[in-house]
Formats: structure tokens, sequence, C-alpha cells
């Protein structure tokens, strides 16, 4: 069962609004075979221990072990855990700056902030699949390898890591450094648009 210093990290990144609406879902791997993961549309301010659905992760089938509706999201972070048999924790959100980069479909530059760099390491793009959809847990399974950090094309985010604190870092880490991409892709923008029209 995910500890109650678990939920107040959870409750952390919901009251940055890293979870709009019902959004995003959070899992943790509780030995080689299940996992834990949030229950399907359940706010994210308000979890508590009693929120997460347990989750067969060998099988190809999702076999659901309680009465909960796990999230449906749960075959993206089950082909995560067959590909990372090293993490234990997965965070699914849709944090604001993060996610326009998803929309932009652009790829921040995680080395303009060594402290981000160190923290997020690699961070990769993965194409555009259907919520829920197979195709898009293939695909973030496949680049989760050697990744801890994933931007879903037109969705949100991903991270991983093999505690709480480091996977939530992770996600605090990107978020703030597509906030700062975002602010410095507009003051670019700005210079560029500044030199053409002195240069007229
Ligand atoms: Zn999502």
């Amino acid at each position: 069962m995910p500890k109650k210093e678990y939920i107040n990290i959870i409750h952390k990144l919901a009251e940055k609004n890293f979870f709009p609406g019902t959004s995003g879902n959070i899992s943790v791997r509780i030995n080689k075979r299940q996992i834990k993961i949030t229950q399907t549309h359940i706010f994210k301010d308000t979890l508590t221990v009693n929120d997460f659905a347990t989750v067969s992760i060998n099988n190809k089938k999702i076999d659901v072990n309680s009465k909960m509706r796990p999230s449906s999201e749960t075959r993206m972070h089950i082909e995560i855990y067959r590909s990372r048999p090293d993490i234990s924790v997965i965070i699914h959100a849709h944090p604001i700056y993060t996610t326009y980069f998803a929309v932009s479909n652009i790829l921040p530059d995680v080395s303009i902030l060594p402290e981000t760099e160190k923290q997020i390491g690699k961070l990769s793009m993965v194409n555009y699949y259907p919520s829920g959809s197979e195709k898009l847990a293939i695909a973030a399974g496949k680049a989760s390898i050697g990744s801890n950090a994933l931007i879903l094309r037109n969705h949100g985010a991903v991270t991983m890591g093999s505690t709480f604190e480091d996977t939530a870092i992770i996600m605090e880490m990107l978020e703030y450094l597509c906030n700062i991409s975002y602010i410095k892709l507009l003051t670019d923008t700005l210079a560029s648009l500044k030199n053409n029209n002195s240069e007229d």
C-alpha cells in the first residue's frame, strides 16, 4: 500500500495544478507481479492511500484484484514497468508548460540548466497515440528505455524512478525546465523580431 508520505507528495503536485480535473495517474510496483495504480476519475488533491487498485503486470490482460476501476492509462504503466525493471514508481501528469511543449511538438533542451540536466537526464518525446491505447503504451514503454522523463505528444508528461521522491522531483524539474524554456522562446522570438525590424 502506498504510504502516507507518498500521498503528501501527490497532494503537493496537485496543488501546483499538475493534474487538472481528475487527469493524471500514479502507480507503484509492490512486487515482481503486481502494481498499485490510482483508480480512474479521482481528484489527486484529495487522494488517499485507499484510492489505489491492484493490477497484475505479468499477464497480457489487466487483472484487477480489487473492486476499484484502475486508471485508463494502466496499460502504459505496465509497459513501462516491463521495459524498466529498475524503476518502482511512475507519475503521469499534465503540467501546463510541459503540456505546451507536448502540443507544440518541441523537445526542450535539458542542457540549458545544469541542475535540470542532472536531475532529469535524457528527455524523450513520444509520438501521439490516443490516451489509453495499446499503441501509446508500447511507444511509451520503448521510449522509457534509457529515459526517466517522457513528453507524450499532444497529451502530457510521464516520469519514473526508484522512489516516489525521485519521480516527483523529475516531474517538478521537467515542468520548471519547460516554464523557463517557454519564457526563453518568447524572449528569443521578440529579440529576433526586433533585429529583423532594425535591419529594415
Ligand atoms: Zn493523460
